[in-house]
């Protein structure tokens, strides 16, 4: 049974890159801060592009975080200090193992309000780790989309430009866009990368 006589929530934000996750993650945990309550946040430690001690959204809005490597160091960071947290917030949370869903469970029980922010689909728009999970259990889903960068529409997919097949290439500008659903092609978008390849043979100096 839970041992907090007021359950908690979860809140899941969701969306490809570039939708405002990270903003909208910030924006809840600063109001939480004027509402006088005790934040923790985290990020793993794949997501170094901007910050080790924040997370940062795509238009340069940061909030203090903690950067570990998997749930179990989130845990051992989290346990110590939480009978003084109120509110915990993770960013990133696509990267996590499958014990981020019983670890959201648990503090639910405890009574925190716990807001997690991820992707929903990779770059091959397949569900991503344990982000359709933790959606599924969630109290509230907000769905963000982006701006598709070669129409303008409304983008709910992330495109990566260039040839790598890996799972996880950490960036931002330049290896990734936001596409909505007609010009998003998942295994290469072959028209980007003739460009990008046409470019650096126009720029780079000395050739031919
Ligand atoms: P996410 O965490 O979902 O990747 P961020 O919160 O980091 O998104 O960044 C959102 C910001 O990114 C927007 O407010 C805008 O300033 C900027 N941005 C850059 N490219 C796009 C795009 N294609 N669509 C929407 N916002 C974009
Ligand atoms: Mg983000």
């Amino acid at each position: 049974m839970s041992s907090h006589p007021t359950p908690g929530v979860l809140e899941v934000i969701t969306g490809p890159m570039f939708s405002g996750k990270s903003e909208e993650l910030i924006r809840r945990l600063k109001r939480a801060r004027i509402a006088r309550q005790r934040v923790a946040c985290f990020k793993p430690d794949i997501d170094l592009r901007y910050h080790r001690t924040a997370i940062a959204s795509h238009s340069s809005q940061t909030h203090e975080a903690i950067t570990v490597a998997n749930v179990e160091r989130l845990r051992e960071a989290l346990y110590p200090q939480l009978d003084s947290i109120e509110v915990v917030g993770v960013d990133e949370v696509q990267f996590f193992d499958p014990g981020i869903i019983p670890l959201a469970v648990e503090l639910i029980a405890l009574g925190k309000r716990v807001i997690m922010a991820g992707l929903d689909t990779t770059f091959a728009a397949e569900p991503f780790g344990p982000v359709p999970n933790l959606m599924a259990i969630s109290d509230t889903v907000t769905k963000l989309s982006a701006v598709c960068m070669v129409c303008g529409a409304s983008a709910i997919h992330t495109q990566r430009l260039g040839q790598s097949q890996e799972l996880v290439v950490v960036g931002a500008a330049g290896l990734y866009e936001a596409r909505c659903r007609m010009h998003f092609h998942p295994f290469l978008d072959e028209h980007a990368s003739e460009q990008l390849e046409l470019a650096a043979v126009l720029e780079s100096p000395g050739t031919n």
